[in-house]
């Protein structure tokens, strides 16, 4: 089996991705950056974001998994008191896995012959530097709304407790297939008008954006990479025919994490 480690970059982390590699390659494992079997990131959940997109090309062959250095994270869910145990475990094969949702983003250029696909494991997100953002929101291919306001957040559940909850979006089950769009402060009153709650997508169900004015740039968010783009004619975002795998050696609930992350550990 090969592996990879992502670090942080930091002195803790650096030291503990020694540890692992030491103990893995002692297990007879290959380190192999290129085409791992499991991919291990050590840092926080922005480290998990960083080796989820070096492999997000080969997530039906790469299974993730993410040991925390600082606080714990939502996909960084190991201590590096446990690496021992971890190790022991990703050297016995075969390795469990559990599938979560992603967002696929599809960008289409006013260059007719250019469109880019992106996936997302938290968000993506439609802003501006200058001025309001104003875009036409359909879904399923209905006209839903005039958006005027900082921009939009289209997160999957298991994002969904990172921007998407500090904008004020629900905290999502990552066993529901779901896309939920969030609001970044829209403009409302008696001319402007949007529906104000956050809406939460099924599978299948794409939403569009289209830009109402010609020749504008947009600040376009995928997780941790900001992108600046020009000449958008549409965006389209749904639930993505892709999962990411994580590799599972014991439970730690999806709501337990929540609770341990912003109400209490004890
Ligand atoms: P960052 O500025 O370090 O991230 C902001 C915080 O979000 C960090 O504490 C990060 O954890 C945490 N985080 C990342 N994914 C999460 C998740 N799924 N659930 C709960 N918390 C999560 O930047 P980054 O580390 O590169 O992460 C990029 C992410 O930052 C974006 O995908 C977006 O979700 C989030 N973000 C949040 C806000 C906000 O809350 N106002 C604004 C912009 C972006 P670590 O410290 O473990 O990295
Ligand atoms: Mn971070």
């Amino acid at each position: 089996m090969k592996f990879s480690i992502t670090s942080r970059g930091d002195h803790k982390s650096e030291s503990i991705k020694a540890i692992i590699r030491q103990y893995l390659e002692d297990f007879d494992l290959e380190y192999n950056e290129q085409e791992p079997d499991i991919a291990i990131s050590v840092g926080g959940d922005g480290t998990f974001l960083e080796a989820f997109h070096s492999y997000s090309d080969r997530l039906d062959k790469t299974a993730f998994i993410g040991v925390h250095t600082g606080h714990l994270g939502f996909y960084a869910d190991w201590v590096p008191e446990e690496i021992e145990k971890l190790v022991i475990d990703i050297a016995k094969n075969p390795i469990q896995v559990v599938e979560y949702p992603l967002l696929s983003m599809k960008i289409h250029s006013t260059d007719d012959s250019k469109s880019e696909r992106h996936l997302a494991l938290n968000e993506c997100s439609i802003k501006k530097v200058e001025g309001s953002v104003v875009l036409d929101v359909s879904i399923k291919g209905e006209h839903f709304e005039r958006f005027r306001g900082d921009g939009l957040c289209m997160s999957t559940p298991s994002g969904s407790t990172a921007y998407n909850k500090a904008l004020g979006g629900a905290i999502i089950h990552p066993s529901l297939e779901s896309v939920q769009i969030t609001e970044m402060s829209s403009i409302n009153n008696r001319v402007y008008r949007t529906i104000g709650s956050s809406l939460i997508l099924p599978k299948h169900h794409v939403c569009e954006f289209k830009p109402v004015e010609d020749n504008q740039s947009f600040l376009i968010t995928i997780d941790h990479i900001t992108k600046n783009v020009m000449n958008i004619k549409s965006i389209e975002c749904q639930v993505a025919e892709e999962k990411i795998r994580f590799a599972r050696f014991r439970s730690f609930p999806f709501w337990k994490r929540v609770r341990d992350s912003f109400v209490s550990d004890e």
